[in-house]
């Protein structure tokens, strides 16, 4: 047993022993003031205080059987408190009864609950743009970067759309953002389902393909293209917004240098006459004729 000094007491430090303790002095004080009672008589009945011995040390053995049952959910909270501090739901398992302790089970878990849906919140609103309710540049770091670690390949493109502050001038900002809502979703719904998609800011775009050849990924963009020339996004009355896209392989270098590479090729399809996805291999092979 630990013993520590408290206030110039020596008390234990563990909360079962000090109540044990307490409990101990509160049955000893009558038992001993018996036995003593009984020495200055000067006629000890021995036979009787080992009774009362016995009843007391059977009393002891139920009373320390009684504190480690009510304390024991003591412990469940603590863990509780630490979850919290994980940002977990839930800290513990269902908790039924009337008693402090158990209302202190239930506050943990409220608390648990709270936190963790306060943490999903900010962590929403952290990682994703508000507007098209894509992923936002952080976001779309969090969840590429161990793809990228893992080395696993792909492709990566920037799209911008073309001419977009024209739209902006002419027919107001609510228009541009329309336009920029409706795109965000018809890209999310042309690209395979494990395509990671931002938006990478203003009216810039990008999408990694994981395991994904550029061809397949060009192609999809392509019929992104088609797709919102013959049915425009924004609000009706818009001329068709088109963009252009770089396209890069992705995988073997960090994703600010692909991000780079995927810029150089927007700004080639941006100098060929926009509304067209550039691959950066076909940019090389040509440069190289
Ligand atoms: P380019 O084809 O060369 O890309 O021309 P552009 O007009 O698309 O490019 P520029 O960079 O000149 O203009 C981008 C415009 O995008 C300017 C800015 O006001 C607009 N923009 C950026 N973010 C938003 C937004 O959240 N909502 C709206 N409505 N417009 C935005
Ligand atoms: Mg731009
Ligand atoms: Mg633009």
């Amino acid at each position: 047993m630990r013993l520590a000094s408290t206030g110039g007491f020596l008390v234990p430090q563990s909360l079962r022993m000090r109540i044990f303790a307490i409990c101990f002095i509160g049955t000893h004080i009558p038992l001993l003031s018996f036995a003593a009672r009984e020495a200055l008589r000067g006629q000890v009945a021995w036979g009787d205080i080992g009774i009362l011995l016995v009843a007391t040390l059977i009393g002891t053995a139920g009373a320390l059987y009684g504190i480690h049952a009510l304390l024991s959910p003591l412990k469940l909270s603590i863990e509780g408190v630490a979850s919290i501090g994980r940002g977990e739901p839930v800290a513990i398992g269902p908790v039924a009864g009337p008693d402090e302790i158990s209302e202190l089970l239930r506050r943990v878990n409220e608390a648990a609950a709270s936190v963790h849906s306060r943490l999903s919140t900010l962590d929403h609103a952290a990682h994703r743009d508000p507007l098209t309710g894509l992923l936002n540049r952080r976001g779309f770091f969090a969840e590429v970067d161990p793809l990228f670690a893992a080395r696993i390949g792909g492709a990566f493109a920037i799209l911008d759309l073309d001419r977009f502050k024209a739209i902006n001038d002419r027919f107001g900002h609510p228009a541009g953002d329309q336009v920029l809502r409706d795109f965000a979703n018809r890209l999310i719904a042309v690209c395979p389902r494990d395509t990671i998609v931002a938006r990478w800011g203003g009216e810039e775009f990008v999408a990694y393909f994981p395991r994904t050849e550029e061809g397949a990924a060009q192609t999809t963009l392509a019929t992104l293209l088609i797709g919102i020339e013959e049915v425009p996004v924004g609000p009706p009355g818009l001329p068709p917004v088109t963009f252009s896209a770089g396209l890069v392989e992705a995988g073997s270098e960090p994703i600010e240098r692909t991000a780079e590479r995927a810029d150089a090729a927007l700004y080639a399809a941006k100098r060929a006459g926009r509304a067209q996805v550039l691959v950066e291999r076909d940019l090389v092979a040509r440069a190289g004729e």
